[in-house]
């Protein structure tokens, strides 16, 4: 990119946290993906809001990103300006009945604070590793619970540059969706409203459902979850097991022998394997069972 652009972005955010070819593996879960052309971790809504508009003007492409959790990045890497959105920009406060966190605070610290603060409503996203913006616009959910439910409002930037508070009817939550996802909306901030609970009751519930992770997920592995939402009628994981392709691989991508509905980078894998297999994947299981599996996991950057 321009040094003359790389200069500019450098006087609009803190110029520490610009990164020019920085490789994606490092910021995603998959650990996959070639180089971005300049990376930036944004620290407050003044960054975000005057980056994007200065990019914009400039028709320079850019994208956001959280945990790079639910993210698979092409081998070719991204030809602009990734905005982290991520643990620069966390924080979480109580404010009357709500807690309050800011976009990059991961979920796990916020269920932690909800927990040790006598919250209980976001147990199930104690194992989800995102942060609250990427939750928010995924309605990510586990274990019957989803954002959805405890989401009270949140504060966006939208595509024409406004800041925006909206509630959770406003938001339109759908399974892995919602309409700050369909509009192309950053979030900045959520505010959640939880009911009261005992601690150490409530402590209990998260070490449940986090050892049940470790027992029925490979952790061990580096991944982005479940690769396929789950589609209506069946579960996805189970569809492709039966199908047989448990251990299936392409490249250093494979199946997961532990849960065939995550697919794993088993062994320094690329893009384009990790590609292959989702597409292998959804064939076979479309052949036998004649259903779609529609990929959760979202594709940046270009695929053959
Ligand atoms: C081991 C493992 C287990 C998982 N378990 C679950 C689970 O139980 N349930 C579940 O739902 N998911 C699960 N996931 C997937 C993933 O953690 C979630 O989808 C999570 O919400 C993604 O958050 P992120 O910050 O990593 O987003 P990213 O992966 O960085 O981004 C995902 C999408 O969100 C957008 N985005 C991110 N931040 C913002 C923002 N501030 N404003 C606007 N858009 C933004 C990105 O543009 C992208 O489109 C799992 C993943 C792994 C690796």
């Amino acid at each position: 990119m321009d040094q003359l652009i790389i200069d500019e972005i450098k006087r609009i955010v803190q110029p520490d946290n610009v990164f020019v070819d920085e490789p994606m593996s490092n910021h995603t879960t998959f650990r996959i993906g070639g180089n971005a052309d300049v990376f930036v971790s944004v620290i407050n809504d003044h960054e975000v809001v005057d980056l994007i508009d200065y990019l914009k003007k400039n028709d320079i492409p850019y994208y956001v990103i959280g945990k790079g959790s639910n993210l698979l990045v092409s081998d070719k890497g991204y030809r602009g300006v990734i905005i982290e959105i991520g643990s620069n920009y966390s924080g979480i406060r109580i404010i009357g009945t709500e807690i309050v966190a800011k976009a990059g605070t991961a979920m796990s610290r916020l269920s932690h604070f909800a927990m040790e603060n006598g919250y209980t409503g976001l147990e199930f996203a104690s194992g989800i590793p995102g942060t609250v913006g990427g939750g928010v616009i995924m309605n990510a959910g586990a274990y019957g619970g989803e954002m959805r439910q405890v989401v009270y409002r949140v504060r966006v930037l939208t595509q024409a540059g406004e800041i925006k508070m909206l509630s959770n009817s406003e938001m339109e939550f759908e399974y892995r969706n919602s309409k700050a996802k369909k509009e192309g909306y950053i979030i900045l901030q959520t505010e959640f409203r939880l009911g009261k609970g005992n601690p150490e009751v409530i402590e209990g519930i998260m070490k449940e459902l986090s050892a049940k992770r470790r027992e029925k997920q490979p952790l061990e592995y580096p991944s982005a979850g479940s690769t396929f939402k789950r589609p209506e009628g069946y579960f996805a994981g189970k569809l492709v097991a039966d199908a047989g392709l448990k251990g299936y691989s392409v490249g250093g991508a494979q199946v997961s022998e532990k849960h065939a509905g995550f697919l794993i980078n088993k062994d320094h894998a690329t893009a384009e394997d990790m590609y292959q297999l989702i597409n292998n994947v959804k064939q076979k299981v479309l052949e036998t069972y004649s259903v779609e599996l529609e990929p959760e996991v979202i594709f940046l950057g270009e695929f053959a």
